[in-house]
């Protein structure tokens, strides 16, 4: 039987979560479907925000379906102390390296959205961004004062053929599920790790990958087509930076951050990790104004990337969609729902 971690965490996290634990319920799914604490919820009843007990319990699980952690009354602590601390310790030892963020605008949205509705329509574009490596990670890095008293801050952009093709063969296999196309972005013009990702990415889809339509796309070109006519995007494989950028800005063309669900997947059998963009929202935390769709949406990927049950998932997709076609919206949307009416309008459709 396939498991499932729930970590609700702080914040709008538990209220979120616990809409995706009831559409759960309702699939009758066969999957061990158990829950820990995290974040700052765990700071206060453990003093860390990732106990050893959670971090070996979601190895030992299928897949991890996160809430959200932080708030204001943990934000002084040391940086170890803190939520968000939890959060980067879990990414690393699920060793997460493919980053999975669709931006898919629903049709009964596309009013929502920072672009005019007709250049949405039918909006579906998958980000597979790498997550463990590039320029926010490489060494050296530091601030130094030269010797004529200037300071010098510097980062190191690097990427190995391994880093590259990993996350590369994730996007290719996606893309075979979908619509076949995958549309890779760097600066192979002015980055040396850019061109070694060119070439690599290049290399294993002539060896592996000859069926799907891959195509190369400079970085500041991609954010102008994506502000321009989005809709010609399938997937976009793309490194750390650049990929942290650019699916912020395809996000926003989808409506709301309350829409938004995400994935980061390791090695084949490895467990994945599944979370939706949005944050704890402090501001509206216990209220019950949260959207619950974005952490709906990741249990969808769950399902369909790590738990088997791929006709779940996309059940779970269609109600959503249904319950928007009714005109259910949560505040963020511009309605009135609670989370928990919101809910019960995804929970109505499944
Ligand atoms: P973090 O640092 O935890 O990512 P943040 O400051 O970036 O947090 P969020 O917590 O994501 O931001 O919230 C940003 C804004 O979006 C807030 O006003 C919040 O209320 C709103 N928001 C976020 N998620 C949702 C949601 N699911 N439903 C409705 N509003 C949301
Ligand atoms: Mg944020």
């Amino acid at each position: 039987m396939k498991k499932l971690l729930l970590l609700p965490g702080d914040g709008i996290g538990p209220e979120v979560t616990a809409v995706s634990r009831r559409l759960l319920a309702a699939l009758a799914l066969d999957i061990e479907v158990s829950e820990g604490l995290f974040g700052g919820a765990s700071i206060d009843a453990h003093g860390v925000p990732l106990a050893d007990a959670v971090k070996a319990q979601a190895l030992a699980s299928d897949a991890v379906l996160m809430g959200a952690v932080g708030g204001p009354q943990w934000a002084a602590q040391d940086y170890d102390k803190r939520p968000e601390a939890g959060l980067l310790q879990l990414r690393a030892a699920m060793d997460v390296f493919a980053n999975l963020r669709p931006a898919r605008c629903f049709a009964a949205l596309a009013d929502a959205s920072s672009l005019k509705p007709e250049l949405v329509a039918g909006l579906d574009i998958l980000f597979v961004r790498e997550l463990v490596g590039g320029v926010y990670f490489g060494q050296p890095r530091g601030i130094e004062t030269l010797p004529n008293g200037e300071r010098r801050g510097f980062n190191t952009q690097s990427y190995t053929s391994s880093e590259i093709r990993r996350v590369a063969r994730v996007a290719f296999e996606l893309a075979r599920g979908r619509g076949g196309r995958v549309c890779s972005v760097e600066k192979a013009n002015v980055m040396e790790s850019g061109l070694l990702w060119r070439e690599e990415v290049s290399a294993l889809h002539a060896a592996d990958y000859p069926d799907v339509a891959l195509s190369h796309m400079y970085a500041d070109n991609c954010a102008m087509q994506l502000a321009k006519w989005p809709a010609q995007f399938d997937v976009i494989l793309t490194d750390n930076l650049f990929g942290d950028i650019l699916s912020d800005l395809a996000g926003m063309l989808t409506g709301s951050l309350g829409m938004l669900p995400s994935a980061a997947l390791g090695a084949a059998d490895a467990p994945g990790l599944y979370e939706p963009i949005h944050g704890s929202a402090p501001d509206i935390a216990g209220l019950g104004l949260a959207n619950p769709c974005a952490s709906v949406l990741s249990l969808a990927m769950a399902l369909r990337h790590s738990l088997g049950e791929p006709g779940a998932a996309a059940r779970v997709e269609a109600a959503v969609e249904a319950a928007l076609d009714a005109g259910a919206r949560t505040r963020d949307l511009g309605g009135t729902l609670s989370t928990e009416a919101m809910g019960d309008a995804i929970l109505a459709g499944v």
